[in-house]
């Protein structure tokens, strides 16, 4: 998950041509930096507007709230279905700042998530760890499994390229130009745009290296980190 900003202003097509209308989809869609706000799937094959308060089918107003609306995959909107309500609002809170997202480089195990603050009593952080937590690691159906093992394959093979740039930036035969590129794909990855943001942000944080030495490419969460500067 990643803050959005969301525009002010409601489009007039939502109350008039519906939240699955192109003007409403391509603003969702440009607002979610193209990522289904959950799992963070650049341009997902299957996208859906994924109302954060469902709707039951019975709530008209909460169908076309323009603060309830958000660009996500079909797995993430068919995993959280009716079940998973008042989870974090992206519009208004940086996640980042509430969940630590985790995930160690192991042959598909499960993605991890921790509150930052261990004492934080939020219901809504502690319900949107349980949502992510089935978004990334639910196999509970044959097409769980199969879109699941797809989901956590592109996150691997975003890891690796991560790793690489931390290991060039710590290797003794590295020179300066090798540093300058890696910490150049570091920043790129570490923007809100990018697939999968919050894994790199977290295990930027968490690495004492990288903060150390670079904690200026994520200087806005420094403050966060649990390595001493
Ligand atoms: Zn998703």
């Amino acid at each position: 998950m990643f803050k959005v900003i969301r525009p002010l202003e409601e489009p007039v097509e939502l109350k008039t041509k519906g939240y699955n209308s192109e003007k409403i989809v391509n603003t969702l869609w440009e607002m979610c930096y193209r990522k289904c706000y959950l799992c963070e799937t650049l341009n997902p094959d299957a996208p859906e507007i994924e109302h954060k308060e469902p709707h039951e089918n019975k709530d008209e107003d909460l169908k076309v709230d323009w603060k309830n609306l958000f660009y996500s995959c079909r797995r993430c909107n068919s995993i959280k279905g009716v079940k998973h309500k008042n989870i974090l609002d992206v519009a208004q809170v940086d996640p980042i700042t509430k969940i630590i997202w985790n995930m160690a480089p192991s042959n598909y195990s499960d993605v991890t998530f921790e509150k930052v603050d261990k004492q934080c009593k939020d219901k809504a952080v502690e319900d949107t760890i349980k949502l992510l937590d089935r978004c990334f690691n639910e196999t509970g159906t044959a097409f769980r499994g199969i879109t699941r093992e797809a989901l956590i394959e592109k996150i691997e093979i975003k890891l690796q390229h991560f790793l690489k740039q931390a290991y060039k930036i710590r290797h003794e035969d590295s020179d300066e130009d090798d540093i300058e590129k890696a910490r150049k794909q570091l920043k790129v990855m570490l923007q809100n745009r990018y697939p999968y943001s919050a894994f790199w942000r977290w295990r930027f944080l968490r690495d004492p290296v990288l903060m150390r030495e670079h904690s200026d490419l994520l200087s806005e969460y420094a403050k966060l980190s649990p390595c001493k500067k």
